[in-house]
């Protein structure tokens, strides 16, 4: 493995790298690069067409390293990941396509309101969220790890912490993804699930 003095995470969003930052530690530890820097940089064309996360996440992290080993860049890592929440009673939607279930350019809020209204009062409301991680070493090797979380989806929202989904997503003890601390969700979300089977694999 060649030394590795960026890690650079396929996404234009600066606050998914900022909440990556705690979970990446044991990953770049197991690269032996504790001292690399995250870089948020997505590919300037990666289509997400992909019908799985994996798929979708080796489409970004591929488009990435291109670029990069285009520009003559060396000594990189890339890291890509793909998520979202599949909910049992829609057959597993919204899935690949979480970030634009009610529009493209939809808010949270709009997901959040288009899931409850599709549930309405359904008892079945099983749901688990999937996270898809692909790395790719500037000499060609590649790894790649899946955590997942499981749940259901509320009947309204509770919480004002996390993301996206989190307002309605219940853990199994009863509260929602937005009412524990970051910390807590890191290590019992999808996320953070992958990133530590991912670690594992690395080291
Ligand atoms: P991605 O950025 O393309 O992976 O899209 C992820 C989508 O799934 C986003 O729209 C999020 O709302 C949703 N999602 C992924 N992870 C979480 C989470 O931890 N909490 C809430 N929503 C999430």
């Amino acid at each position: 493995m060649s030394r590795i003095r960026t890690l650079y995470v396929a996404t234009s969003n600066a606050g998914k790298v900022r909440e990556m930052a705690p979970l990446a530690r044991p990953l770049l530890e197991a690269l032996r690069a504790a001292d690399a820097r995250l870089v948020a940089r997505a590919a300037r064309e990666a289509e997400e067409t992909g019908e799985t996360f994996a798929a979708n996440a080796w489409i970004k992290a591929e488009a990435l390293a291109s670029e990069l080993r285009a520009e003559g860049e060396a000594d990189y890592a890339v890291l890509a990941d793909d998520s979202g929440l599949s909910v049992e009673a829609l057959g597993g939607r919204p899935g690949v396509h979480s970030a634009r279930y009610a529009g493209p350019n939809a808010s949270a809020e709009a997901h959040v309101q288009k899931l409850l209204a599709e549930l309405g009062e359904r008892d079945e409301r099983s749901a688990r969220f999937v996270c898809h991680l692909a790395l790719l070493l500037a000499d060609g090797l590649r790894f790649e790890a899946s955590g997942e979380c499981e749940g259901a989806i509320s009947k309204s929202r509770h919480g004002d912490g996390g993301f996206g989904y989190d307002p309605v997503f219940r853990l199994v003890d009863g509260r929602t993804m937005a009412e524990i601390p970051a910390e807590e969700k890191n290590l019992v979300s999808h996320r953070g699930r992958a990133f530590a089977a991912l670690a594992k694999k690395v080291r």
